[in-house]
C-alpha cells in the first residue's frame, strides 16, 4: 500500500493515538470541574496548550482550540467582519482559497461585505501589486492561505506582512492548514495576526485544531455558552484530542530542517518522473521557494481525473482529484483555471503529496505504476479524439 494523500489527511503517530487512548481513560474529567478529576483535565489541557505556544513562540493565551481548520478559518473572518465593521466594510482575499475561506466570505457579501478576490499567475501566485492596488482604509481584513492545498504553490506571506505595515488597522490572516509544520510562518516577525492550523495534517488525530490569535485583536464569537476559550469558543474542551494535538505539532516539528530536505528530494524526484512521461503535464512552478515541499500536481490532458485515482487504486496507490472536501466531482478545478489552465488540464488534474516517512524507493515504485497506468490509458484518450475526429 502506498498513500500518497497527505495533504487530503495523515496517519496519526502511534505515540498520537496511544496518548489520545489514554487520556480518554484516565483522564475524561471536565476541565470546568472544580474537584480533582476535572483538575487533572484542566492541567493537561493548559500544558497542551503551553507546549503548542512554546513550539510557535507565542503565548499560551494567543491560541484559541477549534474543532478543525474549517472553523479555525470561519472563527478568524466572521469574527473579524462582525467585530470591526464599524472601520469598514472591505475585505481582500485570492480566487483559490480553500472553501473554508471563499463560503465564509461570500456569504459576508450577501450580508453587505465588499470583497476583492485577488487573482493569481500562472504558477498560481498573487500579485502584490495587486494587493496594494485593492487596499484602502476601509480594508479590515485580508485573508490570505500559505500553501494552496490543492497545486501546493506558496504564497508570499512575509512579503504581503511587510506591505501590511502601512496599514496598521488591517487585520492579516493566514489559512495555513496545509503548511504548518512544512514551511516557516513565525506570526510576529511576519506581521501575521491570525493564523488557522488542523491537527489531522500534520499526523494529529482528526476533529481539532486552532486558531493563532495575536494579544490585542477581538473577534466576535461564533459559539456562546459556558465562555471556554476565553469566550472564544465555548463548549466543553476535547481534552484527549488536544493532547494528542500538542504531541503531534511537536513530533512534527522535531527535525524540521532535515525532514523538509528529505521531502524536497522526494519531489524532485516525482517531478523528474513525471516530466519524462510525454502525455502528462506538470502544474505551476517547480521553483522550491514557490512550492510546498510535500505536493506535486500535474495534469492528464483528454484524461478524466478519477479514471486515474482509481486505476492507481486498482494497484493499492492512494492519489487525489483536487483536493478532498470535492473530489468527488468531475467539474473542473477552480484552482487551475484560476491560474490559466485550460479546461482539458482543469478537469484531469491530479495531486501527489507525501510524507517525510516516504522513500526514494516509494517515489519509484509510485512513478513506474503512473508508466503503466499512463500506458493502459493512453489509448483510451486517442479513441476519444477520433471519435471526436469523426463527429466533424
Ligand atoms: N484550509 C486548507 C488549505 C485545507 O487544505 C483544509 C483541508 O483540506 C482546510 C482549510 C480545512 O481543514 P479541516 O479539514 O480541518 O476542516
Amino acid at each position: 500500500m502506498l498513500y500518497l494523500d497527505h495533504a487530503a489527511t495523515t496517519p496519526p503517530y502511534d505515540e498520537v493515538i496511544d496518548a489520545v487512548a489514554e487520556v480518554m481513560k484516565l483522564h475524561y474529567g471536565n476541565p470546568s470541574s472544580i474537584h480533582k478529576l476535572g483538575m487533572q483535565a484542566e492541567k493537561l489541557l493548559n500544558s497542551s496548550k503551553d507546549v503548542i505556544a512554546g513550539l510557535l513562540g507565542v503565548l499560551p493565551q494567543e491560541i484559541i482550540y477549534t474543532s478543525c481548520g474549517t472553523e479555525s478559518n470561519n472563527m478568524a473572518i466572521k469574527g473579524v467582519a462582525y467585530n470591526y465593521r464599524n472601520r469598514g466594510n472591505h475585505m481582500i482575499t485570492t480566487q483559490i482559497e480553500h472553501p473554508s475561506v471563499l463560503e465564509v466570505f461570500k456569504q459576508l457579501e450577501k450580508e453587505g461585505f465588499r470583497v476583492t478576490y485577488l487573482p493569481v499567475d500562472e504558477r498560481g501566485i498573487v500579485s502584490l501589486d495587486a494587493l496594494q492596488e485593492a487596499l484602502s482604509e476601509e480594508t479590515i481584513l485580508v485573508s490570505v492561505m500559505q500553501v494552496n492545498n490543492e497545486v501546493g504553490s506558496v504564497q508570499p506571506i512575509e512579503e504581503i506582512g511587510k506591505l501590511l505595515a502601512a496599514y496598521p488597522k488591517t487585520i492579516f490572516h493566514v489559512d495555513a492548514v496545509q503548511s504548518l509544520t512544512k514551511l516557516p510562518l513565525p506570526p510576529k516577525a511576519w506581521r501575521v495576526d491570525l493564523f488557522s492550523a488542523s491537527a489531522h495534517k500534520f499526523r494529529g488525530p482528526k476533529g481539532v485544531g486552532f486558531l493563532y490569535k495575536q494579544e490585542g485583536i477581538h473577534l466576535l464569537p461564533l459559539l456562546g455558552g459556558g465562555g471556554q476559550e476565553y469566550g472564544l469558543r465555548s463548549g466543553t474542551e476535547n481534552v484527549p484530542l488536544l493532547v494528542g494535538m500538542a504531541k503531534a505539532l511537536r513530533l512534527s516539528m522535531e527535525h524540521m530542517a532535515e525532514k523538509s530536505a528529505k521531502r524536497y528530494e522526494l519531489r524532485r524526484r516525482l517531478v523528474q518522473g513525471i516530466a519524462d512521461i510525454p502525455e502528462l503535464a506538470l502544474t505551476g512552478s517547480q521553483a522550491e521557494a514557490e512550492t510546498a515541499p510535500h505536493i506535486v500536481h500535474f495534469s492528464f490532458p483528454g484524461m478524466k481525473a478519477e479514471v486515474v485515482v482509481h486505476a492507481l487504486e486498482k494497484r493499492d496507490i492512494y492519489i487525489s482529484t483536487k483536493s478532498a472536501c470535492g473530489s468527488g466531482e468531475s467539474d473542473p478545478s477552480k484552482v487551475m483555471l484560476a491560474m490559466g489552465c485550460s479546461r482539458e488540464r482543469a478537469v484531469s488534474g491530479l495531486r501527489v503529496s507525501f510524507s517525510d516517512t516516504h522513500s526514494l524507493a516509494d517515489a519509484d515504485q509510485f512513478l513506474s505504476a503512473l508508466r503503466q497506468t499512463v500506458q493502459e490509458l493512453a489509448p483510451m484518450l486517442h479513441q476519444t479524439s477520433a471519435r471526436k475526429g469523426q463527429r466533424k
